[in-house]
């Protein structure tokens, strides 16, 4: 069987935050209009179906994911408290060139020399604090910065938060209430030691567990529990327990740095600020400076990044505001963020571990990867424990070798990649890694193809597996439920060789399979049940109704991707034309080059695909484009990048309409990236689309587009 692999397709990561955007909208119809959308069972099992996915791509884990609250228990088991002022995000400088445009911008902007306030950026969670003539009456998250949620029992509990603050500071005399605003963040200590708690808990389950299972005694099997990926995590999860006695035991602490109005109190800049703050009672981050000019914000920006291992917490970047409160008001807020102050983000990290294993994994086409796995190490806020090494040309260049110490880093900011090896502290008799000359799934011998290795085996189960799971992926054939597992026993079970089994399965079958080793509280086997396989069964339906260029995507023909697959479907409309074609003709098409048309003749020039096209055919599936409302190519050329939730559509009906007029979507955003759509709760894409000027849409400026395909007036 193919390993599972920590790396998520696009798909996988499309799923998630769909499933992200679905259950925070069920959890508000549930708890806040009093109206479910969905059943309970329904609910339960999108959960579980984003524990799984983030669960198998850690990378995919974020602290605002619905997973990340109690039990899987709403948010909204908290009160909701409206800010009274915004609280808003900050613009991201991702290098110093982002920086200095930065501060080039303000500059210009004010017109005048510049006071700069840099402070450290603290990787927790937001929290606004609010004091009426001294004591503390509120405490809330952040929220979607105009609402967030009433932890105020849980702020409680943080040691470093006073109750009441110094008479000295003068509150006490202030009529109206004021908002404090800083971070809640788990110290790194904190964080070792809940892990390690969690971990001792997870032995004693798993030790129950056994016995169970071996007769010894009777219960239920019990879920290990999740270790928290970072402090960030950890910080949020634990603010966010509903017994604020929890709260009190994960050893938060915070740090204060802003106010949400400044009109009561005698301070006119924020390093005074942070002064007052201090004298009222508050923690405040000692590692502040004051500079005046733009040499020492970046000398500051440097300083910080030399600081950071050596800190008992984590920051993930330097915060520069420009100090004085009036200029500040001068130069005011874009929608999302302050104009006067900008986050500059560390570069990512690199970090040494050493390497344990070089693992093999076979992909869908047969082609096979090796992957070096390690001890868990935490790279930019999240741990990982396995990292591409792409093929067997680049580790025999990179010469990693078991037990070496091994640098990794995140490509891109989001893949465990592995940077080299250090020679000088490699273990005496260490031996390169060979490349495997057998398939680890069927045993059958590999051959060179480029720079990979592929297993050629028709029958190979790992390949097998894959393009099982590729067919009913989203973007492919979309068939909901069929997970990993169900393949898994389907497969076992007989009942799965290849995907057009799926057409051929019983209701009365599917609802009798096993879930794997899962037992019921009596003891019963577990198995899929009547409803779900109804449900099952309909989706395997309806995909006979998705079009050609899906069905062309879920054959797995390797180097065709969604885009391309759709690009063949237009361009030849039908998979008889496209089987009869020759390499030149699909060197044609825009966007196809030599390997890819070869590819696709290679592909139908084995008699098992023709036969498998056939089969295809008569279970139903379309075979043809429909090409009769095509629209006009008004967005060919552009780039959209959509994120956040939609209501109207979702995100991939979305983006098939932006395509129908020949626009091209992508899943992140680059200088490249013509226009980003955000809805409600988009995050770091939007940040970057701002940081790099990228201009940002509406859901409303969508619907006009898709609606006339022209672009909005500008
Ligand atoms: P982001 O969440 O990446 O948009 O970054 C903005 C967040 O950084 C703010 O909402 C704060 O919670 C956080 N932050 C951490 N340290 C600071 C600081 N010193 N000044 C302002 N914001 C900070």
């Amino acid at each position: 069987m193919a390993e599972q692999f920590g790396f998520p397709t696009e798909e996988e990561a499309a799923r998630v935050e769909e499933l992200r955007a679905l259950i925070n909208q069920a959890r508000h119809d549930y708890y806040v209009n009093d109206a479910p959308t969905l059943s309970d069972a329904a609910y339960d099992s999108l959960e579980r179906e984003l524990r799984d996915l983030e669960e198998r791509f850690p990378l995919l884990a974020t602290d605002d994911s619905p997973t990340c609250t109690v039990g899987g228990s709403a948010s909204s088991s908290f009160a909701s408290v409206e800010h009274a002022v915004r609280m808003y995000s900050l613009d991201n400088a991702m290098d110093l060139d982002e920086l200095d445009a930065w501060l080039q911008r303000t500059r210009e902007a004010a017109g005048r020399p510049l006071r700069y306030c840099c402070e450290l950026k603290i990787d927790g969670s937001s929290i606004a604090l609010t004091y009426h003539h001294g004591v503390l009456t509120r405490a809330a998250t952040r929220g979607d910065g105009t609402t967030g949620e009433d932890v105020t029992e849980n702020i409680r509990q943080v040691a470093d938060v006073p109750a009441e603050l110094e008479p000295i500071c003068g509150a006490w005399a202030f009529d109206k209430p004021i908002e404090l605003r800083g971070e809640v963040f788990m110290p790194r200590s904190s964080f070792r030691q809940l892990n390690a708690q969690i971990a001792r808990e997870n032995d004693a389950i798993k030790e129950r567990n056994a016995q169970i299972e071996l007769g010894e005694i009777s219960g239920r099997r019990a879920a290990l529990k999740k270790p928290f990926a970072n402090c960030r995590n950890a910080a949020a999860g634990s603010l966010r327990q509903k017994d604020a006695s929890i709260t009190a035991e994960r050893g938060l602490s915070t740090f204060v740095y802003a106010v949400a109005d400044a009109a009561q109190l005698p301070v006119s800049s924020q390093h005074e600020l942070l002064g007052w703050l201090r004298d009222a009672g508050f923690s405040v981050n000692p590692n502040i400076r004051t500079v005046d000019t733009e040499e020492e914000v970046r000398a500051f920006c440097q300083h910080a990044l030399e600081l950071r291992d050596s800190l008992g917490y984590d920051i993930d970047g330097v915060v520069v505001k420009v100090d004085e409160f009036a200029l500040q008001a001068e130069l005011g807020f874009t929608a999302k963020a302050p104009r006067w102050a900008i986050a500059f983000k560390f570069p990512p990290e690199e970090k040494t571990t050493i390497l344990r294993s070089v693992a093999v994994q076979v992909g869908r086409t047969g082609a096979c990867t090796p992957v070096a796995e390690f001890d868990p190490t935490v790279v930019d806020g999240s741990v990982v424990s396995r990292a591409t090494l792409h093929n067997y040309d680049e580790l025999a260049r990179k010469d990693v070798r078991i037990g070496d110490t091994i640098i990794i880093h995140k490509a891109g900011d989001v893949i465990p990649e592995v940077v080299g090896a250090i020679p000088e502290l490699r273990p005496a008799g260490a031996l390169p890694v060979q490349a495997p000359t057998a398939c680890p799934s069927c045993g059958s011998p590999l051959h060179r193809d480029g720079a990979f290795l592929r297993c050629e085996s028709a029958e190979c189960p790992a390949q097998a597996a894959e393009r099982l799971e590729h067919w009913v992926s989203r973007g492919a054939l979309d068939i909901d439920g069929m997970g990993p597992k169900v393949i898994e026993a389907l497969a076992a079970a007989g009942k799965l060789r290849d995907v057009v089994d799926y057409y051929a399965l019983r209701e009365d079958e599917l609802a009798q399979l096993k879930r794997g080793e899962e037992t019921n509280a009596d003891g019963s086997e577990r198995v899929l049940g009547a409803k779900n396989a109804a449900k099952i069964i309909a989706q395997i339906n309806a995909s006979k109704e998705q079009p050609f260029s899906s069905v062309l995507f879920g054959l797995g023909i390797r180097n065709i991707g969604k885009t391309t697959a759709e690009a063949l479907a237009k361009a030849f409309g039908s998979i008889d034309a496209l089987m009869e074609t020759g390499v030149d003709a699909l060197c044609q098409v825009d966007g196809i080059g030599e390997v890819v048309a070869q590819s696709v003749v290679d592909f139908f020039a084995v008699d098992a695909n023709r036969q498998l096209v056939e089969r295809l055919r008569q279970a139903g599936l379309q075979m043809e484009a429909d090409l009769s409302d095509a629209k006009p190519q008004t967005l060919a050329g552009l780039t959209f990048v959509l994120t956040g939730s939609l209501e109207r559509y979702d995100r991939t009906t979305a983006e098939g309409l932006l395509k129908e007029y020949g626009a091209k979507c992508s899943g992140s955003v680059s200088k490249k990236t013509s226009y980003v759509v955000a809805g409600p709760g988009a995050g770091s894409k939007l940040a970057k689309a701002q940081s790099l000027g990228v201009p940002v849409l509406d859901e409303e400026a969508l619907v006009a587009i898709i609606e006339t395909g022209q672009l909005p007036a500008e």
